[in-house]
């Protein structure tokens, strides 16, 4: 029997009329059973959403907030099906029970378990949508709710997988219906073990792709974008690229770690372990190989280059006129964990410690205040961290000319640098 393919598709590939009409072309020739597509929230719905919440906390009007996304899905909508099409009071149910969510109070304190109910109703709006329309087109598809395959701890917003639980779901729920029908499902979302809705991180659909096909046993996933595979550098960012034909699942690894957005982080991990190939294609020029992962003999260090906007440069500095010690680091790390923070450089001198992390809502302050008991703080925000994997001595300066470097590292294979422009 033919192994189960994953297909994953983002917001990108889902951002308008045409782009759904794209991907149904894209599956016309390559649907059949055994097959899962994972969708995401089309376009920048996600992002919507979290305005929205982030209106509803500071107790501001969303109304308009909510009609323009409305609208939004609806204008597709009006574009792909024939009047009265069953689509249009699906969508308006939709945004009723997501109202009837947002009318429930909230505080900061309920702020993530609160985010995880509202935030997946751009996946399970965008999943709807594109199984009605595939339906329509006589691709006859099967819709299931990922709540009831991905089940994770209660961790809202960064829930973590109980991977057991999970792959008893897949294996009595969804691999049956997969036998007779290509399924669809949503990305991103799951589910605690109360049956509360849990999200897996921002851009974390394609991690669900990972998680389906680790837990069916599939025989490769393929996650489509708007470039076409892995390149060396964001080439909305940086012209003259190169595209790597293959990489090792650790080289795919390192780059994500660095920020390299091209798959999430947390992808690579079940796929590696599971000997599961990942493919990146361009969904405009599906025919085109695009980048394969998988276990690699060779690996070629082509210079690599990733760049992390929006990070915050926090410098510690030790008050009681002592130098740093491992537990000034441990404490700093251990607060950075409670927040959910994660490092994305590190630097210790004499008597400070100066970290980079990713710019999120609350957090900062939160850190400071744990810390400003015991070290002197000071911090610059709207910095840009820049990795170059296996650098070439020529290709540093030409990336700072017209930038400030605030903070320079480097190793062996890895040059980071935090710059602001000048
Ligand atoms: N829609 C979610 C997000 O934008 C998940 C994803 O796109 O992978 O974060
Ligand atoms: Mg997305």
């Amino acid at each position: 029997m033919t192994k189960t393919q994953i297909y994953k598709f983002g917001g990108a590939s889902l951002k308008d009329a045409r782009a759904v009409q794209n991907l149904a072309d894209i599956l016309r020739n390559r649907l059949r059973n055994n097959f899962v597509i994972v969708v995401s929230a089309m376009g920048k719905t996600t992002n919507h959403l979290e305005n929205i919440l982030s209106r509803k906390l500071e107790n501001l009007d969303y109304s308009t907030n909510s009609s323009i996304l409305k609208s939004f899905h609806l204008d597709i909508c009006r574009e792909l099906f024939p009047d009265g099409h069953v689509i249009f009071p699906k969508i308006e149910n939709y945004f009723i029970l997501l109202h009837h969510e947002l009318d429930k109070p909230i505080s900061k304190d309920n702020y993530d378990e609160y985010y995880d109910r509202i935030i997946g109703y751009g996946e399970l709006l965008s999943s709807r949508i594109v199984m009605e329309y595939l339906c329509s087109q006589n691709l006859l598809i099967l819709w299931q709710d990922a709540r009831e395959l991905i089940s994770t701890d209660s961790d809202f917003r960064f829930a973590k997988i109980d991977w057991e639980k999970t792959r008893r779901n897949c294996q009595s729920q969804l691999k049956p219906k997969v036998e007779q029908f290509p399924v669809l499902t949503q990305g991103f979302i799951g589910a605690d073990s109360a049956g509360r809705p849990t999200t897996l991180g921002r851009e974390g659909s394609d991690f669900t792709a990972a998680i389906l096909a680790a837990s069916l046993d599939a025989g490769s996933v393929t996650i489509w974008k708007d470039v076409p595979g892995v390149l060396n550098a964001d080439p909305k960012i940086f012209s003259d690229t190169t595209l790597f034909a293959e990489l090792d699942y650790q080289q795919a690894a390192q780059m994500t770690f660095y920020g390299a957005s091209v798959i999430h982080p947390k992808t690579i991990k079940p796929l590696a372990n599971a000997g599961i190939p990942l493919f990146v294609k361009s969904f405009l020029n599906p025919d085109e190989p695009g980048t394969k992962i998988h276990s690699l003999a060779k690996v070629d260090s082509v210079p690599t280059i990733i760049l992390k906007k929006d990070q915050i440069l926090v410098s510690l500095k030790v008050t009681d006129f002592t130098f740093i010690e491992e537990k000034h680091i441990h404490q700093v790390y251990e607060e950075l964990q409670k927040l959910k923070l994660r490092v994305n450089m590190l630097q210790t001198s004499a008597i400070t410690i100066s970290i980079v992390i990713d710019s999120q809502l609350f957090k900062l302050e939160q850190l400071l205040s744990q810390l400003n008991k015991d070290f002197e703080i000071r911090y610059n925000d709207g910095l840009e961290l820049l990795t170059v994997l296996y650098p070439e001595m020529d290709y540093i300066p030409r990336l700072l000319g017209g930038y400030e470097v605030l903070l320079e590292q480097s190793t062996r294979n890895a040059v980071q640098i935090v710059r602001r422009a000048k």
